[in-house]
């Protein structure tokens, strides 16, 4: 498989009063395994709306998005929730964690929906929150922790079924300087070691500067796609 991700010709259209929206036009963009990508662009300009179709949460309007060789526009509902389940993980703003369940509890949820042992599950979970360095708190709940634990939380929630690609929708735009640069470590870190395909949406100076490839979305218009060489 050469690339994991592919768009071609990707237009999405909202319905507005009477008439149409047009978020996306004409997106035409290739991942390929282990890359580190953004999505760079202002408000409005269409990055969730980008990231939302590439992860089956949303359908386009006309064109093509293939991941991992299956063409979305194609599958059931019960594939396209097979897909998510097994193969993408989600990483959003505001973490959206399950506030009255533990740390533990949350990582723990994304396994429950896979055919897994007890004692594997255990071990994933662990493995998972070892990664983001919070195995001393998983009984804690959300609400007792700060805004970069609860994200770590959610990146261990996203890789602990180790999918290929992982989405993270503005990850660090709740977050303070410190707090930011922490959570672009794992993630990078977590993209070498198991050869994730990372896309962010962004338009963080601190989260663009990490990254190896940077796609300027303008109006819903990819308007520059630029490779950084890898400093590894
Ligand atoms: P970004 O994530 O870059 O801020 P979005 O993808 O959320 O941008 O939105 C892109 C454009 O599409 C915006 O102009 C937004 O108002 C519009 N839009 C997003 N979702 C909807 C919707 N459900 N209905 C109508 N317009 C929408
Ligand atoms: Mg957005």
């Amino acid at each position: 498989m050469s690339n994991l991700v592919e768009i071609r010709d990707l237009i999405k259209k909202y319905p507005v009063g009477g008439s149409f929206f047009t978020a996306l036009k004409d997106v035409n963009l290739d991942f390929s395994e282990g890359e580190f990508s953004g999505i760079v662009g202002p408000s409005g300009s269409g990055k969730t709306t980008l990231l939302n179709i590439i992860g089956s949460l949303d359908k386009r309007t006309s064109g093509s998005v293939k991941v991992l060789d299956k063409e979305l526009e194609k599958l059931s509902s019960g594939e396209s929730a097979k897909l998510r389940s097994e193969s993408i993980g989600f990483i959003f703003q505001s973490y959206n964690l399950l506030q009255h369940y533990s740390v533990y509890e949350n990582v723990e949820f994304p396994l429950l929906l896979l055919n897994m042992t007890n004692e594997q599950r255990k071990k994933a979970v662990m493995d998972a929150l070892e990664w983001v360095e919070l195995t001393d708190k998983i009984k804690s709940r959300p609400g007792q922790l700060s805004g970069g634990q609860c994200q770590r939380v959610a990146i261990a929630r996203a890789m602990v079924k180790k999918p290929p690609l992982l989405l993270a929708d503005e990850p660090t735009a709740n977050l303070d300087s410190d707090n930011s640069y922490k959570i672009l470590d794992y993630m990078k870190n977590i993209c070498r070691e198991m050869k994730t395909t990372f896309i962010f949406s962004t338009h963080d100076s601190k989260v663009i500067n990490y990254l190896n490839r940077k796609i300027h979305l303008v109006d819903g218009k990819v308007e520059k796609d630029i490779l950084t060489a890898q400093e590894d």
